[in-house]
C-alpha cells in the first residue's frame, strides 16, 4: 500500500493583526518528515500517522509537513508556495504509480490571507488530484468544520484531550481508519451536525466536566460495530468566521451510515445541552483583581510562588503576546510591587524592537525600550522603560528566537524577538531562570502548563485585554453565524 502523509499546523487568531509568514514555520520535506525521533515531533499527529502506517507496513510517501506558533492569519504567499510543493510531490508520486491512501495531520484553524478557512482548500484540490481514494485526517480539538473539509475528505478524527496529550495517538487513529478501510474494501464517510456555539479555551479542559463526560460518550460510540471515530470538534473562538462552531463528526463504514447519523445527532444535542456547565475552572477576576488577588497571597498568605495567567495575551492561542493590560495594572501598583520579598517574574513579551537594543546595548548595561503595543495596539501600548539587560540568548529552540532576561526596579522582564510563546518549559532554564526563585510570576497563558502548575502555591487567572480574550462576548464578531451561544441569548 502506497499512502501519502504530510500537513500543517496552525492556529489562526483573526484579532491578532500579524500575518504569519514563512519565517515563522518550520518545513519538513519529503524523506525527512519520517524521521520521527528528530524532525517531526515524536508526540505529534504527524509522528502518530508515520508509526502506525510503518507499523503496517505501508510505503510511505511523505510530501510536506509545515508547524507555527499560533498567530494571525497565515500570509496568502507562504500558504500557496506550500500548497504549490505539497500537490507536486503528490503529482510527482503518482507517475511512479498508484497511490492507494491520503493520510493528513491537520490542525482545522488555519485562515490564510484572502482565503479564509484553509484546509478544505488544501484537502480540494489533492480530492481533484487523487478522486476516489480514501482520505482520513486528524485534526485538533479546536478544527472548524467547513462544507469543503467535509465534501473532500472520508474519515476525521480529533484530539479527544485539552490540553492536547493525545496527537500521537490521534494520529494512529486516522491511520488506522484508513488501514480498515483499504482492507475491508468497506466505504468510509462521515455524518456531521453543527452545533451552535464557541466556547472559551479555559472552560473546555478535558479532564474536567461537562468535557470529561461528553468525551466519554464519543468514545463509547467508537466502541460501536462499524463506527470509525466519533469527535467533537470545539472551534476556535478567537476567530471571526462564518464556519466557526462546535462540529460533532462520526465517521462510519458504508454497513453504519445510519447509525452515525443518528450517534451523530445525540451527540450534538448532548452537547447543546450541557452549554451552561463550560465555566472556568480555576479562580479568576479582571486584570486589577487578578493583580491585587496575588499581591495578597504572597504578602499576606506567605505563599509563593504565585502565578497569574495573563489570559487574554495568550501566544499559544493565537494572540500577538504585546498587550499591556496586566503590566499596566502592575506599573499602577508599583509601590506594592517594590515591598514583594522577591523580583516579579513577568513571561513574558513578544517585542523584537526591544530585543534589537538590548543586544545592541548588551550584557550588564542599561537598555531604553518601548515594552509593548508593536501589534497589539488595541489592547497594548508601548511602555517606555530603562531596563538592565541580565541575560541574552541568541537563536533559541527550533524556532530561532533571541531572548532576553532584562530588570526594572523589582520586576524581570523575559522578552523575545519571534513569537513563540511563553509555555514552553525549557525557555526560563535556558535563561539560567528558576520560576520557582521568584514569589510571583506572571505568564501570558491560558491555564497553566504542567511545568508551572506543578509549583504554583496558587494560580490565578487575570481575564484580561487582548486578541485571546476569554470573555468570548466582548470581542468583534462580524462574520461568525449567529445565533451563536454565549454570544446570543440560547434560553
Ligand atoms: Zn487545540
Amino acid at each position: 500500500m502506497r499512502i501519502l502523509v504530510g500537513g500543517i499546523n496552525h492556529e489562526s487568531n483573526t484579532f491578532n493583526p500579524i500575518i504569519t509568514g514563512a519565517e515563522d514555520f518550520v518545513v519538513f520535506y519529503g524523506e525527512d518528515i519520517l524521521d520521527t525521533s528528530k524532525n517531526t515531533a515524536h508526540d505529534s499527529a504527524a509522528a502518530g500517522i508515520i508509526r502506525a502506517l510503518k507499523k503496517a507496513g505501508c510505503a510511505i510517501v511523505p510530501a510536506v509537513l509545515a508547524r507555527a506558533v499560533p498567530n494571525g492569519v497565515v500570509s496568502a504567499s507562504f500558504y500557496h508556495g506550500y500548497k504549490t510543493d505539497f500537490l507536486r510531490r503528490a503529482q510527482a508520486a503518482l507517475e511512479s504509480g498508484p497511490l492507494d491512501g491520503v493520510c493528513l495531520a491537520l490542525h482545522g484553524s488555519m485562515k490564510v490571507e484572502g482565503l479564509g478557512c484553509a484546509e478544505g482548500d488544501l484537502t480540494g484540490a489533492l480530492r481533484e488530484l487523487l478522486p476516489g481514494i480514501p482520505f482520513t485526517v486528524a485534526l485538533d480539538m479546536h478544527a472548524t468544520i467547513t462544507p469543503a473539509l467535509l465534501n473532500t475528505v472520508n474519515g476525521f478524527v480529533g484530539y479527544k484531550t485539552a490540553p492536547h496529550v493525545d496527537c500521537a495517538e490521534t494520529g494512529e487513529h486516522a491511520a488506522a481508519m484508513l488501514l480498515d478501510t483499504l482492507a475491508t474494501g468497506k466505504k468510509l464517510s462521515t455524518a456531521y451536525r453543527r452545533v451552535p456555539m464557541l466556547i472559551a479555551g479555559e472552560k473546555s479542559e478535558s479532564e474536567a466536566e461537562p468535557m470529561r463526560s461528553l468525551i466519554m460518550r464519543c468514545r463509547e460510540a467508537e466502541t460501536r460495530p462499524s463506527i470509525a471515530a466519533a469527535s467533537f470538534l470545539l472551534g476556535f473562538p478567537w476567530a471571526d468566521d462564518e464556519h466557526n462552531a462546535v462540529s460533532v463528526l462520526v465517521s462510519a463504514f458504508d454497513d453504519a451510515k445510519d447509525v452515525a447519523e443518528a450517534i451523530a445527532g445525540e451527540l450534538a444535542d448532548v452537547f447543546w445541552a450541557r452549554r451552561g456547565d463550560f465555566v472556568f475552572r480555576t479562580e479568576h477576576y479582571d486584570s486589577a483583581d487578578a493583580v491585587s488577588a496575588a499581591y495578597h497571597a504572597v504578602l499576606e498568605e506567605n505563599k509563593r510562588p504565585v502565578f497569574i495567567s495573563d489570559s487574554g495575551d495568550n501566544p499559544t492561542a493565537g494572540a500577538a503576546g504585546d498587550a499591556t493590560d496586566v503590566l499596566e495594572k502592575i506599573l499602577a501598583t508599583i509601590d506594592t510591587v517594590e515591598k514583594l520579598p522577591t523580583p516579579l517574574l513577568y513571561s513574558g513579551f513578544y517585542d523584537a524592537p526591544a530585543v534589537a537594543a538590548c543586544i545592541k546595548a548588551g550584557t550588564g548595561a542599561r537598555a531604553d525600550i518601548t515594552l509593548g503595543g508593536n501589534w497589539d495596539t488595541v489592547n497594548g501600548k508601548k511602555i517606555p522603560l530603562g531596563v538592565d539587560v541580565l541575560r541574552i540568548v541568541k537563536g533559541y529552540g527550533p524556532y530561532q528566537s533571541d531572548v532576553v532576561f532584562a530588570a526594572w526596579r523589582n520586576i524581570r522582564f523575559v522578552i523575545t524577538s519571534k513569537h513563540i510563546g511563553f509555555g514552553d518549559e525549557n525557555l526560563l532554564p535556558a535563561l539560567g531562570v528558576n520560576a520557582a526563585d521568584y514569589c510571583l510570576v506572571v505568564v501570558k497563558l491560558g491555564y497553566l502548563e504542567p511545568c508551572f502548575r506543578r509549583i504554583a502555591a496558587r494560580a490565578v487567572m487575570a481575564t484580561s485585554k487582548g486578541c485571546s480574550n476569554e470573555v468570548l462576548e466582548t470581542l468583534p464578531y462580524r462574520k461568525v453565524q449567529r445565533p451563536l451561544y454565549p454570544l446570543d441569548d440560547a434560553d
